[in-house]
């Protein structure tokens, strides 16, 4: 065997491979199963203390297999498709047992990528030749633009609508310092498309703005794309059973006309800044996170940032130490949870084996399924028969905040208010977790910075004040203060059958049969709609994905039955609102009292998502007629 220039970069680039997941990639790419020595499989544990939880003798041993699997791969190259049982081996090493890995196979060869299932297998033309189905997207970001690629797949004339200047919703709108991905990239992206080899573990947001932009020009959604042109309004037409879609634009305003609508305006699209007494008087600049003013000069300023969700301490620890001082109101805090990777880079060699080891990413990415999606669900479960006194809900949850609290308090040597303040006295799990590498309770360690662990009332020309009655004097407020979630497509009216309007029907309790369809809106689909937000449990990408393929197949049946609408049977959602709530409140966030942008003002969580990954796509992997009323086309 000769050693190729290119191969010593390789061989020592083992030095930082992904320890859970090289064997079996390597596996996969040369056939040798082998390489899966039992001795060295990963743990799925969440804290490991050891990378995969291996000891430093069983890495070496990874990486002196891997070395072997390398050379064979440079020697004779990948082997081409696997048997369902080779694969599904490959799979029991990194998986816990072989039930999982039946239970979830189809899930996992979509994820790892092998095929694209997803991809409908009709189109309009082929099904219903003579006919056209349009379609106005609203939304171009990350769900518009999966919506979007599927929808023309099936040979629908898409529009989509954005009322932004660019594709990329949340990651154009949310230019805030420290903005970057919660949630692990290699799991954070479509299962569909070329994979991206992520140049961080969460990238921050320009680079996830380029992977949208690309991924829509890459898929043709783009010349689709209405930019700058704000959806004022749909209204349900019965007499041509289409949509009247009013639009605000560079055309100025007119009314376009659809079969269906499908809303991808996300959950977290409209600022919320509170209405408190005062708010216009404030003599310096304000603003929300989600729409940060680049224009104001923070250095030398007294900064106040109101609120400590996932937005607001992400600015934190980037704005500490820049600005002259700031100060931190919070009304309740967040749980930390350790996340080393958090703002490191993916390093080089490590891309450079993503690059070389066919599907490699895919592996990561089924392991990230597993690990950080299903297998935490259960630390979020309620056990009824556990007495948490409301800061637990089972043992293993209470495990969970004893590992938090002990990390936040190496965090924080000799500050024990610091520690009270910012240990949350709800479950973990019961709120949004924000990831941490340390840098949150350093900035708030700093000397220049206060964390005030009051909420804000009011707010006056020179400042802010909090509900004990303090005035803290300010140069700029940042509103951190999250987004009005319960109100979906905000601010335009929806009118459906009979003049009923959307927001008539919620009243304030967003419902959705599966999430996507409601009764009295034919043809009006959403995407990220009520209750199927996680969590902890994985990426809206996969949920994003799983509702386009579902609308798809209802779609498919509109055409196939020649009829011009479907809508859902309120029989059906009100099934489904038993279901959603049953699930959600054997969960931390639907057990625990405590408040949070996943309920409404009547406390139901109307946004999360309370059972498995693989029961979504269970439950979407097929259109059930039964659940809606299909209205027949008029003949012409
Ligand atoms: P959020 O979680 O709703 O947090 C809003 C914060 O404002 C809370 O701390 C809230 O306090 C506080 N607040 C509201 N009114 C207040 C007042 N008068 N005085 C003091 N504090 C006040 O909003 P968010 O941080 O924007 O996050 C929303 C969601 O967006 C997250 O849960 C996550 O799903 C997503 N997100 C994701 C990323 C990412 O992936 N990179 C980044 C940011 C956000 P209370 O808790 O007491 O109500």
């Amino acid at each position: 065997m000769t050693t190729t220039p290119d191969r010593a970069p390789l061989i020592e680039a083992l030095e930082v491979c992904d320890l859970a997941t090289i064997l079996p990639a390597l596996a996969a790419a040369t056939g040798d199963l082998s390489l899966l020595d039992p001795t060295l499989r990963p743990s799925d544990a969440m804290f490991a203390e050891t990378e995969a939880g291996l000891s430093l003798d069983q890495a070496q041993q990874v990486r002196a297999l891997a070395k072997r699997g390398l050379n064979q791969l440079l020697d004779h190259g990948p082997i081409g498709d696997l048997s369902r049982e080779d694969l599904a081996t490959i799979m029991c090493w990194l998986l816990p047992d072989r039930g999982v890995v039946e239970q979830y196979f189809d899930l996992f060869v979509h994820e790892l990528g092998l095929a694209d299932l997803r991809t409908p297998t009709w189109s309009v033309p082929a099904v219903a030749p003579g006919r056209t189905l349009s379609a106005i997207v609203i939304g171009a970001g990350m769900s518009g633009i999966v919506t979007a690629h599927r929808l023309l797949q099936a040979g629908l004339t898409v529009t989509v609508i954005e009322k932004d200047t660019e594709i990329g919703g949340t990651w154009f709108e949310n230019t805030y310092p420290g903005c970057r991905v919660d949630v692990a990239n290699h799991l954070y992206s479509y299962s569909f498309g070329t994979r991206e080899n992520w140049t961080s573990y969460h990238s921050p947001q320009r680079d996830l703005l380029a992977y949208f932009r690309r991924v829509a020009d890459e898929c043709g959604v783009r010349p689709h794309v209405r930019l700058a042109t704000t959806v004022t309004g749909c209204t349900w037409d019965e007499t041509t059973a289409q949509w009247q879609v009013g639009l605000e634009g560079d055309r100025g305003h007119e009314v376009a006309v659809a079969d269906v609508v499908v809303s991808c305006v996300g959950q977290l699209n409209h600022p919320r800044i509170p209405d408190l007494p005062g708010i216009d008087t404030f003599g310096g600049p304000q603003f929300h996170t989600a729409r940060w003013n680049h224009e104001v000069d923070l250095s030398g300023a007294r900064v106040g940032i109101v609120g400590t969700g996932s937005s607001a301490l992400q600015v934190i620890p980037e704005l500490a130490g820049t600005v002259a001082h700031l100060t931190v109101f919070e009304r309740s805090p967040s749980w930390l949870a350790p996340a080393l990777t958090y703002r490191q880079s993916v390093p080089e060699g490590l891309r450079l084996l993503f690059d070389t080891i066919p599907n490699a990413m895919g592996w990561l990415r089924l392991w990230l399924v597993w690990k950080n999606c299903e297998g935490l669900l259960a630390l979020a479960r309620v056990d009824d028969t556990f007495d948490g006194g409301g800061r637990s809900v089972s043992l293993m949850n209470e495990g969970f905040r004893e590992i938090l609290t002990a990390v936040l308090e190496a965090y924080l040597p000799g500050r024990p208010d610091l520690l009270r303040a910012m240990t949350p006295d709800y479950p973990p799990l019961a709120r949004r977790i924000v990831p941490d590498d340390g840098s949150i309770p350093a900035a708030l360690l700093r000397d220049d910075v206060a964390l005030i662990h009051h909420g804000v009332t009011a707010v006056t020309p020179s400042g802010v004040v909090t509900d004990d009655g303090t005035h803290h004097d300010l140069d700029v407020i940042i509103w951190a203060t999250g987004f009005h979630a319960q109100d979906f497509l905000l601010p335009m009216p929806v009118v459906g059958r009979g003049g009923l309007t959307l927001d008539a029907t919620w009243d304030g309790e967003p419902a959705a049969h599966l999430g996507i369809c409601v009764p009295g809106f034919p043809n009006l689909f959403f995407t990220y709609g009520p209750n199927t937000n996680i969590v902890i449990n994985g990426s809206i990408i996969y949920f994003t994905e799983l509702e386009v393929d579902w609308i798809t197949k209802a779609l498919h049946h509109l055409v196939a039955t020649n009829a011009s609408s479907l809508e859902a049977r309120p029989e059906a959602l009100e099934r489904w609102v038993e279901y959603v709530d049953a699930t959600n409140a054997k969960m931390a966030w639907g057990a625990s009292s405590v408040m949070s942008w996943y309920k409404s003002a009547s406390g139901r969580v109307t946004q999360n998502w309370g059972e498995s990954l693989l029961a979504y796509y269970d439950i979407t992997k097929t259109f059930d007629p039964s659940d809606y009323v299909v209205t027949p086309r008029t003949p012409a």
